[in-house]
């Protein structure tokens, strides 16, 4: 069969495969192979040096019948109608994995920020604002943060949602900075959720986190924090890989230099770390390098058929949205390599958007560990629904934590029923 890299036709082929498993009939859930919503807009900007450039935007919303419409916003050159949409179904699923009460979406800009000036991203991310004010709003549908797209930014959509609409709505976006309504924990978030989730995973496969070997695609927001929470307990971190290449250090990378670096390289990339032992090697080393856990906090489709066929990690822990393809995932199997799955291991972040939005609403704020204790409880509880159910039924991670979704979905579509 050929390899199918389109990520919306992988989202259909999990969620069919899970289904099947389940034993359900394709009537109770073929609202969810469709995006409720989607809207594409064009908007003009003025660039630093005084050309117009017209970009294109997407925002897809997949699902609203848990709650409002929730997703990021990615700036990257590959986004495009297919990512989007895929990117929000995952939504709709994470949400409703760890169970809190909101739908799926996602939106993107085709761009490539990179080299871009503050005033130029601040344009671009304000005139998107504005081409889908219409569509957003804090009780319908709540972005965040994803690929390229920085707390900052989410200030500025705040700003100008709050500008055009002549109401202070904190609550129309998450992951914010503090100073702007962000939740204290929220940048950490999804790096200590996948902490979480590796943690818990490693008990039961009775691998010592402490004496552990843990390589990282990825060493943005995501990649950069799973690493500090696993480094901090122990773990030797021997492989990290960025857009700039990969690091390999048997003798374990030393985390917080590293991110220090990173932070104060204008690129804020890992390029010219140096560290003794440390041996460049790139993005094929990073996946297949020997360790226990290999954390993806890249992108889509990166653990192909071919790339499975070669992974020599024990476990595979998804920071990811979508990085392991169809194809791959059934290679894994096989070849009895443990997947945690994204819509598990990666929900961390949303969940503690919810805790900001929740505290938006309400204008009351938490302590950091009031925010914390809550992410390690509803994470913690994920991860034993779907390693319980993975258990029970005999099947993969990825199947179960669908299963688990599919039921919570499920059962709200039945009672909510089909207007008219
Ligand atoms: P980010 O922009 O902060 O970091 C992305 C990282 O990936 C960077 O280090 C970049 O250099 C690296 N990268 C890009 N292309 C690469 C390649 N080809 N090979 C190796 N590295 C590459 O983004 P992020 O917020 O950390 O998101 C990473 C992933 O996690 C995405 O799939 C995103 O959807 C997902 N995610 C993010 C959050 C969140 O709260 N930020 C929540 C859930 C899921």
């Amino acid at each position: 069969m050929a390899q199918k890299t389109n990520p919306f036709e992988n989202m259909l082929e999990q969620l069919d495969a899970a289904a099947e498993i389940a034993g359900l009939d394709k009537q109770e859930y073929i609202t969810l192979r469709y995006p409720e919503r989607e809207l594409t807009v064009n908007f003009p900007v003025k660039m630093d040096d005084g050309s117009i450039r017209v970009f294109t935007g997407y925002r897809v919303q997949h699902s609203t019948l848990r709650g409002p419409a929730k997703g990021g916003i990615r700036f990257h050159p590959d986004v495009d109608m297919d990512e989007t949409r895929a990117l929000a179904a995952w939504m709709t699923f994470k949400c409703a994995v760890v169970d809190i009460p909101y739908g799926g979406a996602k939106g993107g800009v085709t761009v490539d920020p990179t080299g871009m000036s503050q005033g130029e991203l601040e344009r671009i991310t304000r005139a998107y604002t504005a081409a889908i004010a219409d569509f957003i709003g804090p009780e319908k549908d709540i972005p965040a943060t994803d690929v390229n797209t920085t707390q900052q930014m989410m200030g500025w959509i705040m700003d100008t949602y709050s500008t055009l609409t002549g109401v202070y709505s904190p609550g129309v976006v998450t992951s914010k900075p503090v100073e702007a309504g962000g939740s204290l924990g929220r940048k950490e978030a999804t790096g200590l959720g996948v902490f979480f989730v590796t943690r818990e995973l490693a008990k039961k496969l009775d691998i010592d986190l402490a004496t552990s070997t843990v390589a990282v695609q990825g060493f943005g927001n995501v990649g950069s924090n799973a690493a500090k929470f696993l480094y901090e307990a122990g773990a030797k971190i021997v492989a990290v890989s960025d857009v700039s290449g990969g690091i390999y250090c048997e003798d374990g990378l030393d985390i917080p230099a590293l991110i220090e670096y990173v932070e104060n390289n204008p690129k804020r990339v890992i390029e010219g770390y140096k560290q003794d032992g440390v041996k460049a090697t790139d993005n094929h080393g990073i996946l297949t390098c020997k360790c226990d856990f290999l954390v993806l906090a890249a992108l889509e489709n990166q653990i192909t058929e071919e790339v499975a066929k070669e992974v020599q990690a024990k476990v595979i822990v998804e920071g990811a949205n979508g990085p392991t393809t169809f194809a791959g995932d059934k290679v894994l199997e096989e070849r009895g390599i443990i997947v945690s799955p994204d819509i598990l291991t990666n929900a961390g972040g949303v969940t503690c958007s919810y805790f900001e939005w929740v505290q938006n609403l309400q204008h009351h704020y938490w302590d950091l560990e009031t925010v914390n204790t809550n992410l390690e409880r509803i994470m913690v509880k994920a991860f034993n629904e779907v390693y319980e159910t993975a258990e029970q039924l005999k099947v993969p991670m990825r199947i179960a934590a669908y299963i688990v979704a599919l039921k919570r979905l499920i059962a709200t579509q039945k009672i909510r029923g089909i207007f008219p």
